[in-house]
């Protein structure tokens, strides 16, 4: 399996690799400016080579930008609509100097005016996002649900992918989001009907990764709270999630708080590998047992 985390670029990107050594983690999810300020960062040339140099040979073995939650491509106010377009802008011109597999945006919010009000723009908005992007998908990630965000289910997602029509134009499924937005992924059968739609709808492989948290808050609430692999309200569920055949190869990335606060840790990737082990051999030892 690929266990990543989101990993701090405090200090620069160039400590990315090592952060990930220390807690033994394969892969990882970068931000590339501080998450709640619209101030862009200028990295230094030996940060991007050297991270880019870490994927190239494979000691990253799958790397993404997330995009800051300031962005809202839905928005109908002018200014905001500039700073989230030249925020994407910059995190997508950093994707591809540092050989990123993937752009991790949020759409935005709709403030209540429905996606279809706004899907026109937001199609312009990854459109040319998709432009500047050179290799690197772009990845749009479901929502907790909350107000007028974009993203809560598949039919949502779908129907911006099918607007945009880009084969790099992609989906990172987010267990805490899913569950919170009201999809028990710990039952075999609703994980089994949210694969079948999103494969149904844009096909199983514009899934690129997965985000893995457990949740503070309960299924349905809309509230999102990350907690530790098993130690919110998904608890040991999470597996049935982490193993599914069509989910279990995929790259899966931490953002957890970890048990300092400051995100995953060594003992967090120990617990997701663990997890996703007692998962696949379950799964295999069911399939044994109904030959
Ligand atoms: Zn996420």
């Amino acid at each position: 399996m690929i266990a990543g985390a989101h990993i701090s670029s405090a200090g620069g990107l160039g400590n990315v690799p090592g952060r990930m050594r220390a807690i033994g983690a394969d892969a990882a999810q970068v931000f590339i400016q501080s998450a709640r300020t619209w101030k862009p960062t200028s990295h230094r040339a030996e940060d991007l080579a050297a991270l880019r140099a870490a994927r190239e040979t494979g000691e990253v073995a799958y790397l993404v930008c997330h995009a800051i939650y300031f962005i809202n491509l839905a928005t109908d106010d002018p200014a905001l609509l500039e700073k989230s377009r030249a925020a994407l802008a910059n995190t997508i011109d950093v994707a591809n100097a540092i050989a990123a597999d993937g752009v991790v945006l949020h759409v935005g919010s709709h403030k209540g005016r429905g996606l279809d009000a706004t899907l026109p723009q937001v199609s312009r908005e990854l459109k040319r996002a998709l432009k500047r992007l050179d290799g690197p998908w772009l990845l749009l990630e479901n929502s907790a649900g909350a107000g007028g965000t974009i993203g809560r289910d598949p039919v949502e997602l779908a129907a911006i992918i099918d607007a945009v029509d880009d084969p790099r134009l992609g989906l990172c499924i987010d267990t805490c989001h899913a569950w919170v937005s009201g999809v028990d992924v710990t039952d075999p059968a609703e994980l089994d009907r949210l694969v079948a739609e999103i494969d149904g709808r844009v096909g199983i492989e514009r899934l690129r990764c997965l985000h893995v948290n457990d949740a503070q808050a309960a299924c349905g609430s809309n509230r999102d709270r990350h907690a530790n692999v098993g130690a919110g309200e998904m608890g040991a569920g999470l597996d049935v999630c982490l193993s599914h055949p069509a989910l279990a190869d995929l790259p899966m990335l931490l953002e957890t708080p970890g048990h300092d606060g400051h995100g995953p840790d060594a003992e967090e990737i120990a617990a997701l590998r663990a997890m996703h082990k007692r998962g696949v051999s379950r799964r295999a030892a069911r399939a044994r047992r109904a030959r």
